[in-house]
């Protein structure tokens, strides 16, 4: 299970966000829709404390986080138990694809290199770039790179995935093979939250749509719910303008 309490994220004396909580069951997707600068990627980045937050307490499995207390081992714990998908796919651009996914699992869970890289032929694989393990990211396309993106994250075996934003970056020819390795993903019951724009997507895979304004999580909804009957104006006026 993951869950945040009360967290609370200043920057400055700029309030992003105060007391917010959020549970989710194992196996469950998430997707935060929401307005530019209302902070859907400061509280995802403050699940794995990319971001610290000023105070509250995050929960990823048998992981339990009191900000206000958290030690460097204790976040190192969290971060263990979480995975990331950038919208810059943040690869290293020195490594190949097979490095990329691999790298992880040997300098962080210790695992011995053929073993990792076994493991990361077997992700190639079901990401479908078995013929691209030692393929540098600048030789491919973003579709691709996003994929080793989306591969590195499965290979951390984390509780949850964290995705922000995944297809942003992408050509639009590139985005509905991202888009469907994700549903793979969650074909699989892999635990997911997920900020994206891909309201289609939202409406195919997300168990719950949460809406965050200004800093607050407004409504949450099944989508079919959410976005056929939404309860809040705020709400309301957001999906008037993108749907
Ligand atoms: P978008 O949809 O544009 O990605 P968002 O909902 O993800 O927006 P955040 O990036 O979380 O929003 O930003 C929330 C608020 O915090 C914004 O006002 C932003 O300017 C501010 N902010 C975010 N990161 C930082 C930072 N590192 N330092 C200072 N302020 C920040
Ligand atoms: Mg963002």
């Amino acid at each position: 299970m993951i869950s945040l309490e009360a967290v609370t994220k200043r920057f400055g004396k700029q309030n992003v966000f105060a007391d917010i909580d959020l549970t989710l069951e194992r196996g469950e997707i998430i997707v935060i829709i929401g307005p530019s600068g209302t902070g859907k990627s400061t509280l995802l980045r403050c699940i794995n404390f990319l971001e610290r937050p000023e105070s509250g307490r995050i929960t990823v499995g048998d992981v339990q986080v009191d900000a206000q207390r958290a030690s460097r081992s204790d976040i190192l714990k969290l971060r263990r138990r979480t995975a990331f998908v950038f919208q810059n796919y943040g690869l290293f651009a020195n490594k190949t694809a097979l490095q990329n996914i691999s790298e992880g699992m040997i300098v962080v869970d210790k695992i011995p290199k053929e073993q990792a890289h076994a493991r990361a032929r077997e992700i190639l694989e079901r990401i479908g770039l078995a013929d691209k393990s030692d393929a540098y990211p600048a030789a491919l396309s973003g579709g691709q790179q996003q994929r080793i993106g989306i591969g590195r994250a499965m290979a951390a075996n984390a509780d949850v995935i964290l995705f922000d934003e995944p297809t942003s970056s992408l050509d639009p020819q590139w985005v509905g093979e991202v888009l469907s390795l994700m549903k793979q993903l969650a074909s699989e019951q892999q635990t997911m939250i997920i900020v994206t724009h891909e309201m289609q997507f939202a409406r195919d895979v997300a168990d719950r749509v949460v809406f965050m304004d200004e800093g607050q999580i407004i409504e949450q909804a099944p989508p079919e719910e959410l976005f056929t009957a939404p309860k809040d104006p705020r709400t309301q006026r957001f999906l008037r303008k993108i749907l």
